[in-house]
């Protein structure tokens, strides 16, 4: 028997859980000839009754399990936990507890990667079903900036929502960065990806964890954990500022010999030095930027804490296949 565990990360998700559990159950059932599934819920430090719902879950099903953490890390930790405890599966699925990401899909994913010999099965979202047009705006725009800048392309539609061979999960957590950008991650691995189209639904109960701030740090993670491109922009800045300086020496010597009277540079002077101060100004954020990534990196903080779970983390990167 083929072994399944699906990780479902759930931050405040209390009033969905229910109907997620009710739904998912019906569909794992429907192939349990021939995959014994575990559904891996990691509570992300909710603060509502998310934990207690998972539990008493865990205590009418075993193929429930459960890791949670002690404060909200992030979905990125919480899918990172989940990976890290789910890669003893042979195929490793991830999936919104809200219901968005349609569990029917599973069968078809799963028969991509078991029977079709591809690594993963990814949904591609065809369209923007309950997102505002201006969150779908700022989104277009990230894609298109990351795409621009960064060597690795990141498809604007692909989800989170996939099933995954156990050997790509491995590769997945064998990435040590603290700072976790999935969506990089999951395409700089590479592997063999069978994408399909899936209509984001709407949210089954409950609301979107995502504020304009926590996504704009997503986009700033995103852009600076694939790309070094920024650190470049001071080399042409430094080039602009030689230019600039050129031309404005030439300037003043020119007119100091055809006018000898003249001695007006001072506004000259001025705009020269606002204009450089403004440039090494960007150049140290930006540095400070990288600086700040480097830091973090080297403190090598756990990635998450656990305080509580029915089960072990498990993993080593030299567990046979
Ligand atoms: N999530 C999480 N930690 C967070 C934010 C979200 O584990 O800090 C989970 C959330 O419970 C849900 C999934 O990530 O299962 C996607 O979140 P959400 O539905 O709020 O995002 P959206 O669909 O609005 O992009
Ligand atoms: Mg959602």
């Amino acid at each position: 028997m083929k072994t399944l565990a699906l990780i479902v990360p759930c931050f405040n998700e209390a009033d969905v859980l229910g109907m997620f559990y009710t739904e998912t159950t019906r569909v794992l059932d429907s192939i349990k000839d021939e995959y014994s599934a575990e559904l891996v819920f990691v509570d992300d430090g909710s603060r509502d009754d998310t934990l207690k719902i998972v539990k008493e879950l865990a205590a009418t099903d075993s193929h429930v399990k459960f890791i949670s953490f002690s404060r909200n890390f992030g979905k990125e930790a919480a899918m990172l936990a989940g990976m890290e405890y789910a890669v003893k599966a042979d195929y490793i699925g991830i999936l919104d507890a809200d219901l968005q990401h349609s569990p029917d899909l599973i069968p078809k994913m799963l028969h991509y990667v078991d029977k079709e010999g591809y690594d993963v099965a990814a949904a591609n979202r065809e369209d923007r079903e309950g997102e505002s047009k201006f969150k779908s705006f700022l989104s277009d725009s990230f894609y298109k900036v990351i795409n621009k800048v960064s060597e690795t392309k990141i498809t604007e539609s692909a989800q989170d929502f996939r099933i995954m061979k156990r050997a790509v999960v491995k590769s997945i957590i064998s990435m040590p960065e603290n700072i976790r950008f999935s969506k990089g991650i999951f395409s700089w691995v590479g592997f063999n990806v069978k994408w399909i189209g899936h209509t984001n639904r709407e949210r089954a109960a409950g609301e979107t964890k995502w504020s304009i701030t926590k996504l704009a740090k997503y986009a700033v993670d995103g852009i600076l954990g694939f790309t070094t491109t920024p650190l470049r922009f001071s080399f042409i800045f430094a080039f602009l500022c030689a230019v600039t300086a050129g031309v404005s020496f030439i300037y003043a010597v020119i007119r100091n010999i055809i006018e000898p009277a003249y001695s007006g540079t001072v506004p000259f002077l001025l705009t020269g030095m606002f204009i450089i101060a403004f440039l090494l100004l960007l150049c140290i954020g930006i540095l400070g930027e990288y600086l700040a990534r480097v830091y973090t990196e080297a403190k090598d903080r756990p990635k998450y804490i656990i305080s509580q779970s029915n089960t072990q983390v498990v993993y080593s990167l030299s567990d046979d296949e």
